[in-house]
């Protein structure tokens, strides 16, 4: 049964992404404010959990917090996926609607997160999580289990209406599922998945490409490679997903729901909106 108490009050606006017109062209506001700019964008993406803000802490709606900033802050990348906290996992801007193309190093906006923050968003067990999943039936036909709080299933019901109406030629690629719901780590760490919360699909995954299926260069440099269409990720962009092709550790298999990422306020300069 899902939690609908949360998950109901959740609802993609995707008519937010014409309301930042000039500010999103400018260099981010003053540090000072970066904080409180943080903390609107994470309260905004997931109402009935989070329910106010301060400039150094999110507060839960059952009155507990978490602090943005733990720690010096002081991190180099490696650091920031093992222990970032919630102005790390922010750090970096996710662009979306943006040609796919390749990134710089360490460049890939969404890889960090703040493991506390998402145990209390979907829950610490496998259990816990399984109490919110809801069906969703995919372009292939399969039944997959997809996280109910915040709307995100009805969000990827509407990703694979979206998709049927493409060329055929277009979503040939991403018809097949390859699972959303795993309580697991993600692959050589111990940091939790987002599968572990059903909060991610893979898709086509013989047209896709990782970076862990590649040798590096002899500078152990990755070289990036994408074969899904823009047309797919703008989809599912518009839904609230964010995509593992725009990480430089590539997964252009993976999309996950990072509402907080898209949010108009905390996200890079979007160069071509398919909503004008
Ligand atoms: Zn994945």
């Amino acid at each position: 049964m899902p939690n609908s108490s949360v998950g109901s009050r959740w609802v993609w606006r995707p008519w937010l992404f014409g309301l930042c017109g000039i500010s999103c062209l400018v260099t981010p506001v003053a540090t000072a404010e970066m904080p409180l700019r943080i903390a609107r964008c994470l309260l905004d993406s997931y109402p009935g959990a989070l329910c106010e803000m301060t400039a150094t802490d999110l507060v839960w709606c059952d009155g507990t917090r978490t602090p943005l900033r733990q720690g010096s802050g002081a991190k180099n990348h490696a650091e920031q996926l093992e222990h970032g906290d919630l102005l790390d996992q922010m750090s970096q801007k996710y662009t979306p609607f943006a040609k796919p193309a390749p990134l710089a190093v360490d460049d890939e906006p969404g890889r960090i997160r703040h493991e506390p923050f998402f145990a209390k968003l979907y829950g610490p067990s496998r259990t816990q999580v399984r109490k919110t999943l809801v069906p969703v039936r995919w372009l292939d036909g399969k039944v997959l289990l997809v996280q109910g709080k915040f709307g995100i299933a009805k969000q990827l019901a509407a990703v694979r209406d979206e998709l049927a109406h493409l060329p055929p030629a277009l979503t040939a690629a991403v018809r097949n599922s390859a699972g959303t719901f795993v309580w697991r780590t993600i692959h050589g760490t111990n940091r939790r998945s987002a599968h572990a919360y059903a909060t991610a699909i893979d898709v086509g995954v013989a047209q896709s490409d990782f970076w862990q299926w590649q040798t590096p260069d002899g500078n152990g440099k990755l070289t990036w490679r994408n074969r899904i269409p823009s047309e797919v990720v703008d989809v599912f962009e518009r839904h609230g997903f964010i995509w593992g092709g725009r990480w430089y550790h590539f997964d252009t298999m993976h999309f996950e729901f990072r509402p907080e990422l898209l949010h108009p306020d905390c996200r890079g300069s979007v160069l071509h909106n398919p909503l004008d």
